[in-house]
């Protein structure tokens, strides 16, 4: 178990202050000397252990890590093999190596092979929740789902680990774990906690 920790979250737009929540409450009850804190600017890029990508809009998160210079730090840890990342929802999206309906607004990390469809569950469906069964959990998580984009597909290195009638909506590569739901909507600890044992393995 690792002890001390510090773990930065783009913090411009969406549910940033519940992943902040979730993961205090992990590392208090694991005894863990961890911090969380938003990345305002790109020399923080290079201090933390891992980095959380939430949800929002994709082309407005884009949009701040370029002008901000904080897109290149990221990518270049991302060369070095150097940072856990975990992305939701848009967060997702960034990870992705494609999107299948193009937008040439966004600047994608390509730090996971798969390709993504953007609000992919259609204008009836905008938001809503379901349970979902996980490959690395035992029991099934209530997933809530915002304007969700869809993994159309993985290759290489990139694995499924979730799915909703028939389409990927959870992928992991190595340290990157994408989903393009919002696990921290609900009280259910054990995707973050999923997310700490990958940043613990990192860290080995
Ligand atoms: N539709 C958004 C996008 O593609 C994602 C929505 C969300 O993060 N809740 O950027």
């Amino acid at each position: 178990m690792v002890i001390s920790l510090n773990i930065g979250i783009i913090g411009i737009q969406g549910a940033i202050s519940e992943h902040v929540h979730l993961m205090n409450k992990i590392f208090k009850i694991n005894h863990i000397n961890g911090k969380i804190f938003f990345i305002k600017n790109k020399f923080e890029i290079k201090s933390i252990d891992a980095l959380i990508i939430p949800g929002g809009e994709s082309t407005t998160i884009s949009k701040f890590l370029l002008n901000f210079g904080i897109y290149d730090e990221i990518l270049n840890r991302i060369n070095e093999n150097d940072l856990p990342i975990m992305g939701t929802c848009a967060g997702c999206v960034l990870l992705s190596n494609e999107i299948a309906n193009e937008t040439k607004e966004i600047s994608l990390l390509k730090a996971m092979d798969m390709k993504v469809i953007r609000n992919a569950f259609g204008r009836q469906r905008e938001s809503f929740e379901n349970d979902i069964f996980i490959n690395v959990l035992e029991k099934p998580f209530n997933a809530i789902f915002i304007r969700a984009p869809i993994i159309e597909k993985v290759w290489g290195k990139c694995d499924v680990i979730s799915k909703i009638d028939n389409n990927i909506i959870m992928a992991r590569q190595d340290k990157y774990l994408a989903l393009s739901f919002h696990p921290e909507l609900t009280n259910d600890l054990r995707i973050h906690e999923y997310f700490l044992e990958i940043i613990e393995d990192h860290l080995k």
